[in-house]
């Protein structure tokens, strides 16, 4: 009789944990785990999680959980989730008001409008790269905030000297770069040479940035893969802050910002 009671509870309590696993089992691989493996079998188990939301009430408990909606560039500028794109821009006039110089290394010595950030972002770079002094690594800061008048020197420049394709490819149109606003480093090291190269991914520094940048509130923003929604060849050197929390989301997700405010819109 004994054995009949324990073998009713041994298969009442497998049923429970059946149950009870689908959920959390669903979720785990999101919030941590961040190497490229799992964020490829995130994206298998997303595609199918897709298709059983269809068919399932799941979208309604998540609702508190929402992140930012989509922030226009031309609508809230001081935003730290805005987005600036070829498709949307800064107001020609916009100048962030808290423009500081960051502590961390440049490769030259003199002040200079593009060694500056928003003060927010500033004090993040300076958590990252101290990180990555400890981690035995040297970062360097190559360009930051970049007011519209000198994009727009830049972007001719490059017009004239390439072709207005090959800019577009590789150059804003002033008020479309994302340097404007003041949240957008570009990093490189003296390995590099302090140049912005793809190669920078292929360096200890370039493979560490892309691994913990989201730690310190910033994403790569313009990765691998992706050109065709961001816009913009991949840049391993461009980091953008967005704050931790959307950062890290981005990151375990593998989604651009516009990917996630796509998705913020459906
Ligand atoms: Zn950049």
């Amino acid at each position: 009789m004994k054995k009949i009671m324990l073998l009713w509870i041994g298969l009442a309590l497998a049923l429970m944990a059946c149950g009870h696993d689908e959920q959390p089992e669903s979720k785990q691989p999101d919030t941590d785990s961040p190497t490229e493996e799992t964020a490829e079998s995130n994206e298998n188990n997303s595609n199918q999680d897709s298709k059983d939301i269809n068919q399932s009430e799941e979208p309604a408990p998540e609702e508190e959980e929402i992140g930012p909606q989509l922030v226009l560039a031309s609508e809230d500028p001081d935003n730290i989730h805005i987005l600036v794109n070829k498709t949307h821009f800064l107001p020609d006039d916009y100048v962030p008001a808290d423009l500081v110089v960051p502590n961390v290394p440049f490769p030259f010595e003199e002040f200079a409008e593009k060694k500056q950030l928003r003060l927010e972002a500033a004090t993040a770079l300076e958590a990252l790269f101290q990180a990555s002094k400890k981690a035995g690594l040297d970062l360097v800061a190559a360009s930051g905030y970049r007011s519209y008048e000198r994009q727009a020197v830049i972007y001719q420049n490059n017009v004239e000297k390439n072709g207005k394709k090959h800019a577009d490819k590789f150059s804003a149109q002033p008020g479309s770069s994302e340097h404007q606003t003041g949240l957008a480093m570009d990093v490189t090291s003296a390995e590099m040479a302090f140049a912005l190269e793809q190669t920078f991914e292929q360096t200890d520094e370039g493979a560490w940035l892309a691994d913990n940048a989201y730690k310190y509130g910033f994403v790569i923003r313009y990765p691998e893969g992706k050109e065709a929604i961001t816009g913009y060849s991949y840049e391993p050197w461009h980091i953008r802050y967005v704050g931790k929390e959307l950062a890290k989301e981005l990151y375990t997700r593998s989604l651009t910002l516009e990917e996630y405010y796509d998705l913020q819109q459906k």
